[in-house]
């Protein structure tokens, strides 16, 4: 069954719209509170989004622009007003369909059911998602080579992303210095094993909230390193 999230502080109006799409099979999630519905329409299971435009914490614009960063989840942008969806049409956010409150609601399940179609015929012709990592609030997508923290994206030198991957797709497992030199940089690389420790230095300085408490990379004092899950 697909999953839809409809981000709507309007309850009135999340509510009708979930009655309408229940009734047609899907299954639907509401969420009131703009940075929570980008948070779960990132983190959950979700096959399209319903998004409005004026949210609490923070708008239809912010979460449209970070949900296409990052997914290529269907996005149907709602507004009260005409002129909004101009604009949102003008700034190129990258959203699959736009609609005008009030419509009617079998309007937007007719909407949902034709971007959910596109959705999948696009999945089925080989456009693939890209190879993402997920591990606690660390987001790490392999083929764009990009890397999110709690949401926010923080860069990574070439080096620092491949160690900070490999690490984080061999989790529980410990590596001593001379292992990840060996596996991350070529033998014939100029260097030592002092650089991975450098390396690790900068890698905590961007994903630990508390570099001398890491949460992420736990040193194994006397023999290497451990990304902890
Ligand atoms: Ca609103």
């Amino acid at each position: 069954m697909s999953r839809i999230l409809i981000v709507e502080d309007e309850e009135s109006i999340a509510d009708l719209e979930k009655d309408y799409l229940e009734l047609s099979g899907f299954d639907v999630e509401i969420e009131h509170r703009g940075d929570v519905g980008l948070k779960r329409a990132l983190t959950e299971d979700v096959d399209l989004v319903i998004l409005d435009l004026m949210l609490p914490e923070m708008d239809g614009f912010d979460i449209c622009r970070e949900i296409r960063a990052q997914k290529n989840t269907p996005v149907i942008m709602v507004s009260a007003k005409k002129d909004d969806i101009d604009k949102i049409r003008g700034l190129g956010l990258g959203a699959d369909d736009y609609m005008t409150k009030p419509f009617s609601p079998s309007e937007l399940v007719a909407r949902v059911k034709a971007h959910l179609a596109r959705y999948e015929r696009l999945i089925g012709t080989g456009v693939q998602e890209n190879d993402i990592v997920e591990i606690r609030g660390i987001k790490i997508d392999k083929t764009a080579r990009r890397v999110w923290i709690n949401g926010e994206e923080k860069n990574f030198t070439t080096k620092e992303f491949d160690l900070l991957t490999f690490l984080a797709q061999n989790p529980n497992r410990v590596f001593t210095k001379d292992e990840l030199f060996r596996e991350i940089w070529d033998m014939e690389s100029v260097g030592d094993i002092a650089t991975v420790t450098v390396h690790i230095k900068k890698i905590r300085e961007k994903i630990e909230y508390n570099t001398a408490k890491p949460q992420y990379i736990e040193t194994i004092w006397g023999v290497g390193y451990r990304f902890k899950v």
